[in-house]
C-alpha cells in the first residue's frame, strides 16, 4: 500500500544494509534481469510490471495512492488520483506495488485503509520499507545510479537531477542518493515531532537518532514550521543535527513537503575539508 503521504521511505531508519532490505533489493534486480532491463530506456515501471504478469488499472481509491489485489492468481495493481498526478509517482506507486507482489507480502483489505489500517511508507521497518527498498533498486538499479550520485558538491540540485532522470519523486532520490554516494551524506525524513528516520552513506560516520528535535538552526526547521526550501545549502553547526557535544559544521539543504504541512527531508553532508573537525567532544579525555 503507498499511503498519501508515502513517496519517501528507502531503506528507512535502519542502516540500507539490514538483512531484509538486501533480500528485497536482490529481489528487485532478480525482477529487472527477467525484463531484459539494461540500462534507463528500460525502466518503465508499468512495463516491467506487465512483464511479470501484473495489471494496471485506473481506480478511484481512498485512503492510499495505489493498492495491490490478488484475485485468482493474478495480481493487479489498483492506482488512486494521487498515484497519477506525474509520472514520477505513477512510477513509484507503480514500483512500490510490484514490490509487495514479489515480495509476497500479505494484502491490506481495501476496507482498512481509511482506518489507517494499512501501513504507512515512513515506517522503519516491515513490508511497506521492504516494499519501498525493492522500489528504489527497482527504479535507481545501483549499477545504474550510483555514478551519478558521485558529484559534489552535494545538495537538492544533484538529487533533483537523479529524480528527473529516473522519474522519481524527489524524496525517494534523494534517500537513493544518501545510500549509494560515496561522499559522507544523510537524508533525514522529519517532521514537528522530529527526526522521524534516516539513512546514510557508508561513510556517514556519525549516528543520527529517532525522535531527536528539530534544531531551530537547521534549515529543517523552516521547513517544518513555515514550508520554506531554500534554494542554497546552508552550513549548519554539526550539533544541531549530531548531538549537542559534537563540533564543527556541516552542510545542509532541506526540502519542504508540498503535499504535506510540516514534512519534511533534510540533506547532511559532511565535505572532505570539515570532516576532520566534527567529531564529539564528549570522547575527548
Ligand atoms: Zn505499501
Amino acid at each position: 500500500v503507498v499511503k498519501k503521504s508515502a513517496q519517501a521511505a528507502v531503506g528507512a531508519g535502519e542502516r540500507p544494509d539490514g538483512e531484509a532490505f538486501q533480500e528485497a533489493k536482490r529481489k528487485a534486480r532478480v525482477v529487472l534481469h527477467v525484463a531484459g532491463v539494461t540500462d534507463r530506456e528500460h525502466l518503465v515501471a508499468e512495463r516491467i510490471a506487465h512483464a511479470h504478469n501484473v495489471a494496471i488499472v485506473e481506480s478511484e481509491l481512498r485512503g492510499a495512492t495505489a493498492h495491490l489485489v490478488r484475485r485468482a492468481g493474478r495480481a493487479t495493481i489498483l492506482l488512486g488520483h494521487e498515484a497519477r498526478r506525474s509520472v514520477a509517482h505513477r512510477n513509484w506507486a507503480i514500483a512500490h506495488e510490484l514490490g509487495h507482489h514479489v515480495l509476497n507480502h500479505p494484502s491490506v483489505a481495501i476496507a482498512d485503509l481509511d482506518r489507517g489500517g494499512g501501513q504507512g511508507g515512513s515506517d522503519r521497518s516491515g513490508p511497506e520499507a521492504e516494499a519501498n527498498a525493492f522500489a528504489a533498486e527497482l527504479l535507481m538499479p545501483a549499477t545504474l545510479a550510483r555514478r551519478r550520485c558521485e558529484v559534489s558538491p552535494v545538495s537538492l540540485d544533484a538529487t533533483h537531477r537523479l529524480a528527473r532522470e529516473f522519474e522519481v519523486p524527489p524524496w525517494v532520490a534523494a534517500l537513493r542518493f544518501a545510500e549509494l554516494t560515496s561522499e559522507r551524506v544523510a537524508a533525514v525524513v522529519c517532521d514537528p515531532l522530529g527526526v522521524r528516520w534516516w539513512t546514510a552513506s557508508a561513510t556517514f560516520r556519525p549516528w543520527l537518532r529517532v525522535g531527536r528535535a528539530i534544531d531551530r538552526r537547521s534549515q529543517a526547521w523552516q521547513c517544518v514550521t513555515a514550508g520554506a526550501t531554500h534554494a542554497q545549502p546552508w552550513l549548519v553547526p554539526a550539533a544541531a543535527w549530531l548531538g549537542a557535544t559534537v563540533a564543527g559544521s556541516i552542510v545542509e539543504h532541506a526540502l519542504a513537503d508540498p503535499a504535506r504541512m510540516g514534512h519534511a527531508l533534510a540533506l547532511l553532508w559532511i565535505p572532505e575539508v570539515l570532516a576532520k573537525r566534527v567529531r564529539d567532544t564528549s570522547r575527548i579525555k
